[in-house]
């Protein structure tokens, strides 16, 4: 719909109608898509800064759609919460992961966390926590090398999420805030949430070399977060200017195209398991 003077629009049907049926029918594909095993994580490494050492992967969600090939999840995510889909798709996600990392830990590479990241949506089910529960025991993975991933939005149902949280670091899991500085929240939760690291958003660091506001509110975040006992992982890192800066400033851990873009399965062991 376009406006068209005061309190007049105009539906230009032509417009709408392509884009409507494209994606109903993507919806329809969505719901078939983790039957027929469509989808598959990529996975990109995070790096130490201090030492070097891979410390862990952030796992990425991409569909291998029939026609239209690879797509990100900027293609489907929101589609899968506005269909309430997403529970299903990030409970695989999270099974998925646990599997993966578990299989990576038996064929002897060093141990690393995995991390998987969560929609509030999937955040706020009620069997989160017996799902995460049921899927660490089955797969045998250690609590300790899953992160859960969310975003700062989740604080909007603030005392429920304080209890997911604890129960989550009863079970031994870490927890991250993802998009830190960029959702609609407070800093209060900062204080009473169980955070283990804070994920600086890479829109912060794409332009921390030319604009010295993104410079001063990455150094702001990196103190705040290390007053508060937490990690510090900066995002979309992809030149060494950023990656100097990044260390000059004691952030802790590095995430981005510098080193890898996120990789499937196979490429991760081409690189990282020596046989
Ligand atoms: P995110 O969690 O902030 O993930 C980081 C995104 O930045 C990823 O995009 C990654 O490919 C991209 N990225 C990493 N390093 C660089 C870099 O150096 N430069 C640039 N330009 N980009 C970089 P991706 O994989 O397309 O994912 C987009 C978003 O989709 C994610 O943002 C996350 O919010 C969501 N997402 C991904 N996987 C899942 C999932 O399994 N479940 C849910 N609920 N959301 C997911
Ligand atoms: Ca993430
Ligand atoms: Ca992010
Ligand atoms: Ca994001």
């Amino acid at each position: 719909a376009k406006a068209k003077g005061k309190n007049q629009f105009v539906v230009h049907t032509s417009d709408l109608s392509d884009e409507m049926i494209a994606e109903s029918v993507l919806e329809i594909e969505l719901r078939n898509a983790l039957d027929n095993q469509e989808f598959v994580l990529h996975y990109q490494p995070q790096i130490h800064n201090v030492s070097g050492a891979l410390i862990g992967f952030e796992a990425l969600i991409r569909w291998e759609h029939p026609r239209l090939g690879l797509l990100a999840p900027g293609r489907f995510i929101r589609l899968a919460e506005e269909n309430g889909l997403i529970t299903q798709i990030g409970e695989w996600v999270i099974s998925e992961a646990c599997i993966q990392n578990k299989k990576w830990q038996d064929a002897g590479m060093a141990p690393v966390k995995i991390s998987v990241n969560l929609s509030t949506q999937q955040f706020l089910t009620r069997n989160l926590i017996s799902y995460v529960e049921e899927v660490l025991e089955l797969t045998a993975l250690n609590p300790k090398y899953l992160v859960i991933e969310i975003t700062e939005n989740m604080a909007m149902e603030y005392e429920y999420s304080i209890h997911v949280l604890k129960e989550l670091k009863k079970l031994g899991v870490g927890i991250s805030i993802d998009d830190f500085g960029t959702g609609y929240s407070s800093l209060n939760y900062l204080k009473n949430f169980p955070i283990d690291y804070i994920k600086i958003d890479k829109s912060f660091v794409s332009e921390l070399m030319n604009d010295v506001n993104d410079a001063i509110i990455v150094i702001a975040t990196i103190t705040l977060a290390h007053n508060l006992q937490k990690e510090v992982i900066a995002e979309g890192v992809e030149t060494q200017a950023q990656l100097d800066f990044l260390k000059h400033h004691n952030c802790d851990i590095t995430q981005g195209f510098f080193f890898n873009k996120p990789l499937p399965a196979s490429e991760i062991e081409n690189i990282y398991l020596h046989h």
